[in-house]
């Protein structure tokens, strides 16, 4: 897939080997084939000495989110006014079992999410069964990021707003009205 998976390119290489990488969750598996057997043959690579010297590994700070692995991921997006207002989203998130994720502006100019949270063609790209974008705008930079994702809900308070074109289910809505009446929904359907 090329320019953001909005094109497919087809190639022939004439080397004699080719390495081919794939995105986690690119294909759906296949059905499980007993009929089918493979080989594994192992090579030996023969490696030229390095130019390049590892001086130090730092760990990447952050907090403990897999997004590519999340079944259900809540997308904050610039919709929240203030940092502490992402605790409607999280706790959706958390009600859930789900993640929580955010759009750009959140994570690279806000500050108010680490990196891995972000989704998108820059961020991660995620496939959960279910994707709530809460307060986003639905540029293509992000789309590109959530658009394998089975079932996309959007809340927005703009009935333009793009993210619509891309929603199977759309809340035309305040974040800050409807998210806290979506939680109290499901704590009720838990309890009850
Ligand atoms: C090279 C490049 C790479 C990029 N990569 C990424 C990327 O990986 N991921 C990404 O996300 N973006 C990326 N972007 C940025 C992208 O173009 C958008 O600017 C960004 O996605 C917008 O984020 P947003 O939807 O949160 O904010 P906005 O576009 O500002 O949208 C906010 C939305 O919230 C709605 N809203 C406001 N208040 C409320 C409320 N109270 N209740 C409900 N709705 C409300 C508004 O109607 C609006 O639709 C990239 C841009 C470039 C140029």
């Amino acid at each position: 897939m090329l320019l953001s998976g909005n094109t497919n390119g087809e190639f022939v290489y004439n080397a004699e080997r080719i390495v081919v990488t794939a995105n986690p969750k690119t294909w759906e598996p296949l059905e499980a084939d007993s009929g089918r057997s493979g080989e594994t043959k192992t090579f030996s690579l023969a490696e030229s000495p390095s130019k390049v010297e590892l001086v130090q590994v730092h760990e990447k700070k952050g907090e403990e989110v897999d997004l590519a692995q999340a079944k259900i991921v809540v997308g904050a997006g610039r919709g929240f006014k203030k940092q502490e207002d992402l605790k409607l989203a999280k706790d959706l998130a958390e009600l859930l079992g789900g993640a929580l994720g955010c759009s750009r502006p959140l994570a690279a100019d806000l500050k108010w999410l680490g990196e891995e949270h972000w989704i998108g063609l820059s961020g991660n790209e995620i496939k959960p069964r279910l994707y709530i974008a809460c307060g986003i705008s639905g540029q293509i930079q992000h789309i590109t990021g959530c658009r394998g994702a089975k079932t996309i809900v959007a809340i927005n308070q703009d009935e333009d707003a793009p993210i619509f074109e891309h929603a199977d289910y759309g809340i035309v809505g305040d974040v800050y009205d409807v998210l806290p009446k979506l939680a109290d929904h499901l704590k009720a359907k838990v309890t009850s």
